[in-house]
């Protein structure tokens, strides 16, 4: 028998290593799913420091494990901890995936890049050639960077940050991908032409995040038009200030509540072969909100 098909077979672990934990979805979502599939799995968070993060990782080289998923603020780390990395780990310099693909091998993979690549797609064709934002430049704002320069192709693609380091190492991290040059950056306080010449803006900050449902990443509703699609990775709320106000004015709007089950669907399918029994998944998280 191989491992993936031991690893269905008898109760097996998946962890979720971060800090904090306690607040994540993901429990719900992969336990949901091994439930509806019959897979005799368990996915439990563990809050993991930073010291404890090598440990935590080499632990999965043991047991019945089939994987991990690594969160704030442990991607980038973990890059330097596993065995190999895809494509999308790679290029992103993070890893929210681990798998063990064979006993005591882990590959390091990144589905954040797939997970906000599929609520896109409905929009990419319009969006191919057009200009975008992303407000933020952490382990989200690399991946919708890389998914964006993959996918939509775009004409001018401004990573918007408070830190002008942090924007700079994302842009030179991600300088391979760049082939047309496409990449900019700017601060907060002139990046307001570059919103309002943008067909896409992605919200990649928490700000607008629950608790402090009152706040946006941009508050200023004037730059927003008909003909946008306004994308915000924060999922609590599921509708966020920031929609709210791009709503108003005609835009198009994107919450993170599709993103998050995408990356949690191919994390899945990583681990198990299985695509994740949605319907199941979004049953149990309706009692969440
Ligand atoms: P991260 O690595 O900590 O990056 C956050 C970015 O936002 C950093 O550039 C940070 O700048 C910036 N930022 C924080 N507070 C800010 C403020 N008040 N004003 C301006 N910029 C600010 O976090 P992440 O993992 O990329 O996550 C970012 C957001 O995406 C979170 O809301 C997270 O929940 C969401 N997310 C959603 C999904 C999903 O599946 N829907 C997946 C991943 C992430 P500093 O470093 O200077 O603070």
């Amino acid at each position: 028998m191989s491992h993936r098909e031991d690893a269905i077979g008898g109760l097996r672990l998946a962890f979720l290593l971060g800090n904090p934990v306690s607040h994540s979805l993901s429990p719900l979502i992969h336990n949901a799913a091994f439930k509806a599939l019959g897979i005799a799995a368990e996915y439990q968070a563990v809050d993991v420091r930073r010291t404890e993060l090598p440990e935590a990782i080499e632990r999965l080289r043991v047991g019945r494990v089939l994987g991990a998923n690594v969160t704030i603020p442990h991607k980038e780390t973990a890059v330097e901890l596993v065995d190999d990395l895809t494509s999308d780990a790679a290029a992103t310099h993070a890893v929210n995936t681990i798998l063990v693909s064979e006993p005591g091998r882990l590959i390091g993979a990144n589905t954040d890049v797939e997970g906000f690549s599929q609520p896109l797609k409905a929009y990419v064709d319009a969006l191919r050639g057009g200009s975008a934002v992303i407000l933020g430049a952490g382990g989200a704002a690399r991946a919708a960077a890389f998914a964006l320069l993959g996918g939509m192709g775009p004409r001018r693609l401004t990573v918007v940050a408070r830190r002008r380091d942090q924007a700079a190492k994302l842009i030179e991290d991600l300088g391979s991908e760049d082939i047309n040059n496409v990449l900019d950056r700017a601060s907060f306080d002139d990046a307001a032409p570059a919103v309002r010449a943008s067909q896409l803006i992605v919200n990649a900050t928490p700000v607008g995040m629950a608790p402090k449902e009152d706040t946006s990443p941009w508050p200023t509703i004037s730059d927003f038009h008909e003909g946008q699609v306004v994308y915000d990775l924060i999922y609590a709320p599921t509708t966020t200030r920031l929609m709210r106000d791009a709503e108003s004015c005609g835009a198009h709007t994107i919450g993170g509540m599709p993103m998050l089950l995408a990356q949690a669907a191919a994390s899945f399918k990583l681990w198990t072969g299985r695509e994740m029994p949605l319907g199941a998944v979004r049953k149990a998280l309706l009692g969440t909100f």
